[in-house]
């Protein structure tokens, strides 16, 4: 194919050119074989030229903006579904037109290559724009520049390009001046194209363009890029292209069909640059999605003092409250607003500046709002006093915002409650309720001088740790498991993978709305941006703080509360959210408790646990593990001393000094899960001991490498000997599979003085309890069974001591007897299994473990996280997936899931009066949480702080696969 060539009208060369940007005319040519070139250019192409494109293609690529609609996010994406629906309700809306998501993925699939009949397409819809605005694109008189934008299904703010102010050029550019009379204006937007271009679309190093920018304000003695003169700006441009044209190897684009034809290639390909894949990654989002290109008439925000551009939310997006927050800048371009290089003002004061602009600007804020019945994330440009809309999308909001604005909306009566629930974001509910700084440890801090510096509240949250002053140094360290602080003059997307690992992000420069606050809101992590107080030197890896000399270096610890702007030198403590001062969270539980089947409880093993998971809502304790007591420090020699026994007798002894203990433990949990009102009380699941006993031995590499020190050193024979004698118990204890070996209900088979034991304590405090009053359910759970005799004989052990207890006492106590299914032999047997016990809880870590022979000790250290994650295969192009998902998160529904579905027809079955439920990590995950409900579990267990997540995560089940069966 021929190469883009400047030539002159009607010549070969051009003709060539013209053939490779804009074939659609080549088709005209051919059909009018007679016409001249410029007979071509002035053709009124209308839009029965683009349907006439579209037949002649295998599918429709390219949807003017009068032609999509909200519903069609999957095809034209969120920003193309967005404006076509505002085009629709007749708002300003400057006129484009997107080419599809399905257009994305077939040029990938043709290898990097437009697919057929997308260029004619995007020709004929961009005449059309012509038609619309009256412009024509790279025409001198009166041009029209478009700007070139990604927009995905799901938002992925600043992840991939955009170009603006495509199709200037030397020609376009005199016409630019003569119709704005602004010299100033047309250079600057020059600059700013090639600027934008070279980096995004010729891929070159922006730094070269900054240093050349610097140097001419330096020159014109002027602050700002609006303050360089005209004159001065047009020898930028030319050394601008001097840069490009150095760094990429080749003539500047001045073609603007060629233009417009690689910036569309570099946003399909942006789709795959390094911080989308790990934006997607991390908010799991499909990979094959694509994105769609949206090509939009240019407007001005840089027109003089009546022109201006900003980013708006119709409510507050850290709190929620109902008011417009936002930004903008006056006589600036889009960019410079996220960019964070001037700082903006409040929205509210735009009412002082162009108070016409502000009152039309609030009306289409709240008409928005009603018409999608969400929160908006509203983009537009003022150009001489005409108010554009860019774009409109869902907001990205904190946690605390997330819930208020859903629960508001109900009250407005703009939403129902039921879609208040289905629309909640489990994540968002998670956040809510983690930990906060505690306030009397920040006035602590404050008053020894450790309060820095205060910047905007851009994300909520508290966050400590090592401060790192780059991206690349964040993700290292935060992969090694170190709490980091990222810190920045500003973040901009080549930032994100360190802020995907860090705890919080910190910067100096930028607002609200910045790259950096709107980035850490959809991470949920907290954000103090637009810090002024401080002075990052990147190349000294430190910041200053301003008026003092305290300087914070990287690997320091630092603290920011992103709820209040504040940043503190060193850590300061956390504490628990207060759930009950969390009105709306509370309330939009008690929603989704009435929608829900699945019970939800929750996994204790300490009577505060079990107070605060009754706090968040939980039912029932449906795990206490047992073993956890043991390793207190009190205990834990005892527990030895029971473990090394060489006799039955000494055994015994040790196990009677910590049955007192159990049972005191036991008589805690019960009763933190009786109402103090009713004396009713919850189930609580307890779970006879588990892991391998070597866990509660020293380490057996420690015992040898402490012998050998004592031997070579000839030292302590005393000690040396009773090293020596620890170092063969243990050696004698130790296995080559301890998750496979002698644990579970192993263990009370061949020491049945434990499970003797721990029923003792378990039923004394039961009596204890009832005795008071107090109704309690205990409920005695065997881990880890896998053949039916196991829990047979647990279970006669366990009927002996109960029949013993009740001699004993003249009192009965009621419990219910049950196992986990963990082992995928207990769940393809569960049918045999069932009728020895009354309830089965799933155990779905370790069935995960021995289904797919994962450990889950080792698995996600040595290659699990690289199979979710992708291997990288010599040959090939980007990783190859695995596993879609860690399947110690989420439950694998295909694998471990259909053993879980058997398990339960099989055991229901067998038993029908059968409890089921499940103690597995899984039980707080929302995607596990359906299938559990799909499955019919009657429960689902998990941690004290994934109650309310849980709950919530039930009740969508339980809307979304009944609208399903619908
Ligand atoms: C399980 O295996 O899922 C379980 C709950 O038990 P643990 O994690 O204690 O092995
Ligand atoms: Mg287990």
């Amino acid at each position: 194919m021929a190469e883009a060539l400047p030539a002159g009208k009607g010549s070969r060369s051009t003709a060539n050119t013209i053939c490779r940007y804009r074939p659609w005319f080549c088709i005209v040519v051919a059909a009018l074989a007679s016409a001249t070139w410029e007979d071509i250019l002035t053709q009124q192409i209308t839009h029965s030229e683009l349907e006439k494109a579209v037949q002649q293609s295998p599918r429709k690529w390219v949807y003017l903006f009068s032609e999509g609609n909200a519903k069609m996010r999957d095809l034209l994406g969120g920003k193309g579904a967005g404006v076509a629906e505002m085009t629709n309700a007749g708002l300003p809306v400057p006129p484009g037109f997107t080419i599809t998501t399905e257009a994305c993925n077939a040029y990938y699939e043709a290898g990097k290559r437009f697919p057929q009949g997308m260029w004619e397409q995007t020709l004929a819809a961009l005449k059309i724009v012509e038609q619309q605005t009256g412009k024509g694109f790279g025409k001198r008189d009166n041009p029209l520049l478009v700007s070139v934008r990604s927009g995905a299904k799901f938002s992925m703010p600043g992840m991939m390009d955009t170009v603006l102010n495509l199709g200037i050029n030397d020609e376009t550019v005199k016409g630019l001046v003569a119709l704005t009379g602004d010299e100033r204006f047309a250079y600057d937007a020059y600059r700013r194209f090639i600027q934008m271009f070279s980096k995004i679309v010729l891929d070159t190093d922006p730094k070269d363009f900054e240093q050349v920018l610097d140097h001419y304000k330096e020159h014109a003695g002027v602050k700002t890029d609006a303050e360089i003169p005209a004159a001065e700006l047009k020898k930028l441009v030319v050394e601008f292209k001097q840069i490009a044209e150095r760094q990429s190897g080749e003539p500047f684009p001045t073609d603007v069909y060629q233009q417009l034809h690689k910036a569309i290639e570099a946003v399909f390909s942006s789709w795959n640059n390094k911080r989308a894949i790990d934006y997607r990654n991390f908010n799991k989002i499909d990979h094959k999605l694509g994105t769609a290109v949206n090509v939009q008439s240019m407007v001005f925000g840089n027109m003089g003092n009546d022109s201006g551009t900003g980013v708006a939310f119709t409510r507050d997006p850290g709190t929620g409250e109902k008011q417009l927050y936002g930004e903008y800048l006056l006589n600036a371009q889009g960019e410079d607003v996220v960019a964070g290089i001037r700082t903006p003002s409040k929205i509210s004061r735009l009412q002082e500046d162009l108070p016409q602009v502000y009152q039309q600007f609030q009306q289409i804020a709240h008409r928005l709002e009603q018409h999608y019945r969400d929160m908006q994330d509203l983009e537009f440009t003022v150009e001489k006093g005409r108010l554009y809309m860019l774009q409109t999308r869902s907001g990205k909001r904190s946690a605390q915002a997330g819930i208020k604005v859903l629960v508001d909306m109900v009250a407005e009566g703009l939403i129902t409650e039921q879609e208040a629930v289905k629309r909640a974001d489990t994540t968002q509910v998670y956040q809510l309720l983690l930990p906060r700084f505690d306030e009397n440890e920040k006035k602590l801090a404050a008053s020894e001088g450790r309060l820095l510096a205060k910047g905007l509240n851009a994300s909520p949250g508290a966050a400590s740790g090592k401060a790192v002053f780059d991206a690349d140094r964040a993700e290292e360290m935060g992969k090694a498991g170190i709490p980091v602080v990222l810190v920045r003059p500003e973040t901009s997307p080549d930032d994100v993978h360190g802020m995907l690992v860090a705890r919080g992000i910190l910067t100096a420069r930028g607002g609200a709305t910045s790259h950096a606050a709107v980035v850490a809101r959809g991470l949920g992590l907290p954000c103090v941006a637009g810090c002024e107080g401080i002075r990052v030197s990147e190349a000294e890896h430190l910041f200053r703080v301003v008026g003092s000399d305290f300087v914070l270096r990287e690997g320091d610890d630092i603290s920011i509360d992103g709820a209040t702007g504040e940043v503190f030198a060193g850590i300061i403590k956390t504490v628990e959210a207060d759930y009950e001062k969390e009105t709306e969270l509370k309330k939009l539980l008690g929603w989704a408790d009435q929608h829900r089947r699945l019970g939800v409880w929750a996994n204790a093993d300490y009577p505060r646990d079990a107070k605060r998971a009754v706090t968040f809502g939980a039912e029932g304790i449906g795990l206490c593990r047992t073993e956890h007591m043991f390793m207190e420090q009190e205990r834990l020699p005892i527990v030895q001393k029971m473990i090394l026994a060489k006799s039955q007798e000494e055994r015994q002894e040790a196990l009677d000094q910590l049955l007192p203990f159990q049972r005191s433990d036991f008589k805690g949990i019960f009763e933190a899960m009786v109402n103090p009102k009713t004396g009713e009380g919850y189930p609580v699941v307890i779970r006879l001991i588990d892991p391998p006993l070597h866990e509660f031995l020293p380490s057996y590499e420690e015992l040898l490498v402490d012998v050998t020190r004592l031997e070579t050193s000839g030292e302590n024979a005393e000690e040396l000997q009773e090293k020596r004698k620890l170092l063969d118990e243990v050696g004698s204890m130790r296995e080559m599979n301890p998750m496979l070996g002698l644990r579970g209900c192993r263990l009370g088979l061949l020491f049945p003085e434990i499970n003797i034991m721990q029923t003792r304590a378990i039923l004394e405090a039961a009596l204890e309890v009832a005795k008071e009053g107090k109704k309690i359910h205990p409920k005695i759970m065997i881990p880890l069974v896998g053949h039916v005799n196991e829990l047979k004989e647990v279970r006669r052990q366990l009927e002996a001591v109960a029949k013993e207890i009740t001699s004993e006492g003249n009192a009965e106590v009621a419990y219910k007897f049950g196992t986990m299914i963990e082992l995928p032999r207990a769940a393809l047997t569960a049918d045999q299994i069932a009728p020895v016990a009354e309830f089965f809880s799933f155990g779905t870590n370790d069935l995960t473990q021995t289904t797919f022979g994962f450990s889950r000790d080792d698995a996600e250290g040595k290659f699990l996280l690289k199979y979710v994650d992708g291997l990288t295969e010599p040959g090939i192009e980007g990783k190859v997936k695995i596993l879609p998902v860690n399947p110690f998160q989420t439950l694998d529904r295909d694998g471990v899931g259909q053993l879980v579905r058997m398990a339960v027809e099989k055991g229901r079955q067998a038993n029908p009066h059968l409890e089921l439920g499940i103690c597995g990590e899984h039980g707080g995950d929302p995607d596990s949480v359906e299938f559990f409900h799909m499955v019919g579990l009657d429960y689902v267990s998990c941690s004290p702080y994934r109650v309310p997540v849980a709950r919530l995560a039930a009740a969508q089940a339980a809307l979304t696969t009944s609208e399903r069966d619908k």
